[in-house]
């Protein structure tokens, strides 16, 4: 989400003259687009804060250092006064007032700005898209869950959707102009709801799905609480919109996950997986886990171990529980010593990688359409694409016959527990 803020940042301050340039050192002013969700994310931003107050800021003390995002909405403030470094402060719904707020500080004024708002979408706002095959395309913002451990409601305030009919109109020009895959966001997708005309995320992915064959539709994040079966079947229904949904579970203790505020019981979300896994064959599925809830024990921590060897993700986020302040987990003692965390975490992702090894064992001898992306990192001779269900695929591409944006079947060889190795068979 944030990497399509950051275009969207870039469209207006392009449409008030401003230019992007390649490193920092040439630039008028940097901005930190932020993310607050755990603690080292914001660690990792106030040292780079740092060292761009030392490399850029000690030379030219016109330099402008801008935060975004959510970090911006969480310090507020506290953050010019934390970071004497900073000059502007600007939170996820503000970003159109930046050209005035940057101008401010290039007049010696701090600004800060971190109103909420419950309808800016930005959909009139074109993102700066830079080349590639992919985009991102925020279908809506915000989100009304609280999750007991989560700062997203804080930091981007009220969920709200973006119209259909323009989001539709924006991904056929995309289509046009060459991308072949879009990534529906939200924090939320399940809950979308066009205000006009009160359709539902089933119904938007469909007209999405419907605008051509060749375009390829992925999707993040879904609810457990909210996957619905009119979802489930049009995901089976279209070819073209992957066969790979991202479901948070989070933990697979009932008692964690009502503590966690999440609204489901693992005996639901093993309902929803199983429809899933009926309905697409094929289909991936991964999940986010957080170890170390407070109050979590060993029984819940061996619970969620179950529940994996039990689903068989293909992939998974695994995090470390990281107390957020103003959140209401936050009120609770973070009881879990670190190691403990740190041991669970581990346990957790050794068992993860074992799965999704073995799962990536069974595509050997299979045939996927993979949309080819971009030579490998590795190897010149050698590309890479995904599966429809989000797998890396590499395949010898020596003449640089397959070109990016085309489909060709490769016939799986061999694997790791991240990456699929092949032969193209056909190019279509
Ligand atoms: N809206 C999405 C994801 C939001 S944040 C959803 O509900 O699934 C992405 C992931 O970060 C979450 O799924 C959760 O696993 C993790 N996360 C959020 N807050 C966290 C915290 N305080 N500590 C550790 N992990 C956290
Ligand atoms: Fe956070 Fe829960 Fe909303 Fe996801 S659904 S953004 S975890 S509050």
């Amino acid at each position: 989400m944030n990497f399509n803020d950051t275009e969207i940042v870039a469209s207006i301050m392009k449409n008030s003259g401003w230019e992007i340039v390649a490193t920092p050192e040439e630039a008028t002013a940097v901005l930190l687009n932020t993310c607050s969700v755990r603690e080292n994310a914001e660690s990792r931003v106030i040292r780079r804060l740092k060292q761009y107050n030392h490399k850029f800021k000690k030379l030219n003390k016109r330099y402008i250092i801008g935060i975004i995002g959510c970090m911006a909405e969480r310090f507020n403030q506290h953050l010019v006064d934390l970071e004497n470094s900073v000059n502007v402060v600007i939170g996820p719904d503000e970003y159109r007032r930046m050209p005035a707020l940057l101008d401010q500080a290039l007049s010696g004024n701090k600004a800060v700005a971190v109103e909420l708002s419950t309808v800016e979408t930005y959909d009139d706002i074109i993102p700066l898209r830079t080349e590639g095959i992919s985009a991102w395309l925020s279908i809506m913002r915000g989100c009304n869950n609280f999750c007991s451990y989560c700062v997203v409601p804080y930091t981007r305030g009220r969920e709200r959707s973006r119209p259909m009919q323009s989001l539709i109109e924006e991904t056929r020009q995309l289509f046009h102009k060459g991308f072949r895959e879009v990534t529906l966001l939200g924090q939320n997708v399940n809950s979308y709801k066009d205000e006009e005309t009160g359709s539902t995320f089933d119904i938007l992915i469909s007209k999405i799905a419907e605008i051509s064959p060749l375009l390829r539709i992925r999707f993040t994040t879904s609810h457990p609480r909210d996957m619905n079966d009119n979802l489930i079947q049009t995901i089976a229904q279209y070819p073209n919109i992957c066969k790979h949904i991202h479901l948070p579970v989070q933990s697979g203790s009932n008692r964690i996950l009502k503590k966690m505020n999440r609204r489901y019981t693992v005996e639901h979300y093993l309902s929803i997986i199983d429809k899933i896994k009926s309905t697409i064959p094929n289909s991936a599925i991964t999940t986010d886990i957080i170890a170390g809830y407070p109050s979590e024990t060993e029984e819940d921590h061996q619970q969620t171990l179950e529940l994996l060897k039990q689903v068989r993700f293909s992939g998974a986020f695994m995090f470390k529980y990281s107390p957020r302040e103003g959140t209401r987990a936050f009120d609770e003692p973070d009881d879990v010593p670190e190691e403990t965390k740190i041991r669970r975490l581990n346990e957790i992702i050794n068992l993860q990688n074992s799965i999704s090894k073995e799962l990536n064992q069974l595509e050997k001898g299979r045939v996927l359409e993979v949309l080819v992306e971009a030579p490998s990192k590795k190897k010149q001779q050698e590309w890479m694409g995904r599966s429809s269900s989000n797998k890396v695929v590499i395949f010898p591409n020596p003449q640089g016959i397959y070109k990016t944006g085309d489909y060709v079947d490769v016939l799986i060889k061999k694997s790791t527990s991240a990456t699929l190795f092949g032969e193209v068979v056909e190019k279509k």
